[in-house]
Parts: C-alpha cells; structure tokens; sequence
C-alpha cells in the first residue's frame, strides 16, 4: 500500500501526481468513510476546480450529498463543517506550494484535520477500491452554500471590535492572489481598518507573488507598509490559514514572533496550556511561563497541534510558520482569525508592533545538517538517544537536548537522507557551538557504524 497522505493532506503536482483519476478515487473512498454530508471547497490554483468537479463527481456516486462552498480559505471550509454539523469536509488546496502544485485535504466532523486514523481508512478504502456505488434512485445531490459570512462574523465577535475601529490601524493586506481574497478584505474592512490592498484579485498562476509568505515573496508588502507609514503588514498563504505580520517600519516578523507575542496576550491573567511543536523558540516557553502557562510540546504537523490542544484543553498554539490555533474560534491553524487578534493587540497598546515585538525575549537560531548513507536513519537515532540517555531531552521528535542557556535538536529529515542538527540559545557564538557539537556527534555515530558494518562483513 502507497502512502497518499502527508503532514498536511494530499500533495503532488498537477497531471503528475494530482489527477482527476485520484480525485475521484478519493471521492468515493471519502464518500465512504464519512457515510453523511459533505462540504467541498477550494482555492484559486487553476487546477482546483477540475479536481474538486471529479472528487465530487466520486462522493455524490456513493449517495453522499455535497455542499460546495466555492473558493474559501481551508480554515473557513473547516468552520462550516464544524458549526455546519456535518460528516466531514474536503478542500481541494495545496497550501504554499508552487502553481504547478496541488493537494486534498479532509477535515472530520469537528473541523479538524482528519486524525492519521482516518487517513489510513480513507487511504485502504481508495487502494481496495471496494466502493460500494449507489444506483441511480440514491445519488446524493449537490447544491452550492456562502461559507463565508457566518465566518467572518464569528472572527469579529471574538475580538474587540470598537477597540480595533477607534484605533482605525492603517494596514496593508497581502492576498497572494490566494483563496483570502473572498475573506481578508471584508474581515478587515468590517474592524475598522484603514485597508490597502495588493495581489487582492483571485488568480491560479499567482502573478503577484508565491503563495509561500516567507521573506523573499513578501518583499513589495514590506516597502509599502514602510512607504505607506502603515501600522502593520498582514501576508497569507494560497489558503490562508496561515499568516506573517510586517512591522511599522517594514521588516519581517517570523512566526516565532508573532505566535510569542500572541501567547502573551492570550494568557495574561489567565494562564493555562500552550502547544507548539517541539521545535519552537524558547521565547515561547519564556513568555508562557512569565504569564503563569505552561507549553506542552508535539511533534512538528498542525493537525498533531490542533488534536493535542482539544485532548488537553489548551488556551492557545500554534507553529513558527505563521499557523496560529485559536480553540475558542476552531481547532485548526486560521490566518483571518490570527490577523484580528493582531488588530486587537496593537489597539490595546499604545506601542507600535515593531516596539511590542522588541520587547520580546531574544533567541539566536543556529542550524546546520549531516547527510547519512541511506537506510542507517534509524541506526542513527537510536544511538543519538543513547548518548544523550543521562542529558535533560524531550525525545517526541528526533532527541532535543536542554542545557541551561541553550537547547540542541538533532532530528532526522522526513524526505532526504540528512539529519537536521539546529540550536537556540542568547546568543549567536553559543547557538553555533551548540549545533556544531551536535553535529559532530551524529557524524561520529555515522563513522562508528560504518567501521561496525566494514568489520562484520570483512569477518
Ligand atoms: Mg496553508
């Protein structure tokens, strides 16, 4: 059996891997194990609706009657099902990537992402191909449905909203031709904002930037927000459930940053749970436990943060890319809901954004990798977690080792035969020792097993 799904649903390139064949497949498979109504949404990739007409074409076969929500962002689509009632939901998006890429995704009836249970299931049920098909008395129908008010409203009444209009911030938004067209413009307009718009048209082959919102894509955000004078930049993904904030004076504020800064507000006066991937900055954990909170930490994935989070009962998460997990608004990473919540931080204060992030707890990360002969990734961990047996470690992913003023993760890369060694520390010389400490040690484990494997097979 194949492996179809990955962290973050299906993903593959348009023709290639991302065929109508598999969309239908899916379909029926999906119509299957979900067994009531479905809500199916896309984004704006030019490939989306031909793969979402042969998804639904393989759930209605299996007598499932299909809303389709039209181009939405995945957080939306995922809202709907949850408050929506429904068996589950599918989005056709790949997220990030590149045009030429595409991806599925299915959410559960609660609006996450399903659990790898569910994958596997909906995984055996496509390879089988034991669809049980309806005849034609019992197709399920297919009518359309406006996700998209109801979510934004619920976005709007969970902030404060004559806070955000008095202050009246002055924000450039970057929609990346991406499915937040339909929402960030409206949520904005509706708090109050002062709103310059760039990439704000729906369009596939993404003229204006890459869908990915990372430093080199954004860089025309950045010179306007400073041009601009505006208070804040706000750039999502093609789907938008993820979203990186540009400061008052045009520099870039990664995701470490922003999901801090957040934590802070979050928790003030309240405490209670925080979950973050094991990877995350320690100006995480500094700022949770000034604020009386704890972080629990999982391996990297958002569908394995937003699950932790609704099994603990957390307050707040989310990752270092910009995937921010509100529990009280939805269990899933939501760009439009973290875009408010930043709205409303800065209307509560009277600092600038690029004030409240210098008054964060400074990190340096240092990272570094090992390429290993393939087949000898598991050999390798195992004695990365012996020699570290007596150290102070969190082993959920790869082995993260704390020191005092510092912590080293050496994990194994999920695609390529390289191990990622990278650090965190105060400051830059020791973030670097730390990493190259660690390295060092994966290429003397390397060595000693390949001396091993030489000796054995010249006896
Ligand atoms: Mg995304």
């Amino acid at each position: 059996m194949g492996r179809l799904f990955g962290t973050n649903g299906i993903r593959g390139i348009v023709g290639k891997d991302m065929t109508p064949e598999l969309a239908l497949g899916i379909g029926m498979a999906a119509g299957i194990h979900f067994g009531g109504t479905v809500a199916v949404g896309r984004d704006t990739r030019t490939s989306s609706k031909m793969l979402l007409d042969s998804l639904v074409s393989g759930l209605t076969a299996t007598g499932i009657s299909v809303i389709d929500t039209g181009i939405v962002p995945t957080p939306c689509l995922q809202y709907y099902v949850k408050t929506s009632k429904l068996a589950g939901g599918v989005i056709i998006t790949a997220s990030h990537n590149p045009p030429e890429y595409n991806g599925i995704k299915c959410v559960d009836s609660l609006g996450m992402e399903c659990s790898s249970e569910d994958e596997n299931h909906i995984e055996a049920l496509y390879f089988e191909r034991k669809f049980k098909l309806s005849g034609w008395d019992s197709l399920g129908n297919l009518r359309q449905a406006d996700a998209i008010p109801r979510y934004i409203e619920d976005i709007v009444s969970r902030v404060d909203g004559e806070a955000i209009s008095r202050r009246k911030p002055k924000v450039v938004l970057d929609c990346g031709n991406g499915a937040a067209c339909f929402t960030a413009p409206d949520l904005l307009v509706r708090l109050g904002c002062e709103l310059v718009t760039l990439n704000a048209q729906p369009d596939g082959r993404f003229p204006g930037r890459l869908p990915e919102p990372v430093p080199a894509n954004i860089q025309e955000l950045m010179r306007i927000v400073k041009e601009t004078k505006a208070d804040v930049g706000i750039a999502h993904d093609g789907d938008a459930d993820r979203v990186i904030f540009v400061d008052d004076k045009g520099e870039y504020i990664f995701g470490d940053k922003s999901l801090a800064l957040m934590a802070g507000d979050i928790l003030a006066g309240r405490g209670g749970i925080v979950v973050t991937p094991v990877s995350s900055s320690s100006c995480l954990e500094e700022v949770v436990k000034s604020r009386h909170g704890e972080v629990h930490y999982t391996r990297v994935g958002s569908p394995i943060v937003a699950r932790a989070m609704y099994k603990l009962g957390a307050t707040f998460g989310g990752e270092e890319n910009g995937g921010l997990i509100f529990p009280e608004h939805q269990f899933c990473r939501d760009g439009a809901m973290a875009a408010a919540k930043m709205l409303e931080i800065l209307a509560h204060h009277r600092e600038p954004l690029s004030g409240l992030i210098a008054g964060l707890p400074q990190y340096q990360l240092y990272k570094t990798s090992v390429p290993h002969p393939p087949g000898m990734r598991d050999a390798i961990m195992e004695q990365v977690r012996k020699r570290t047996a007596g150290l102070k470690v969190i082993a959920v992913d790869g082995v993260k080792v704390i020191h005092d003023d510092g912590w080293v993760m050496i994990r194994p890369s999920g695609t390529e035969s390289i191990f990622r060694v990278f650090a965190e520390a105060r400051d830059k010389e020791k973030a670097e020792r730390l990493a190259r400490e660690g390295a060092a040690m994966v290429r003397d484990i390397i060595g000693s097993l390949e001396a091993q494997a030489n000796h054995s097979s010249s006896k």
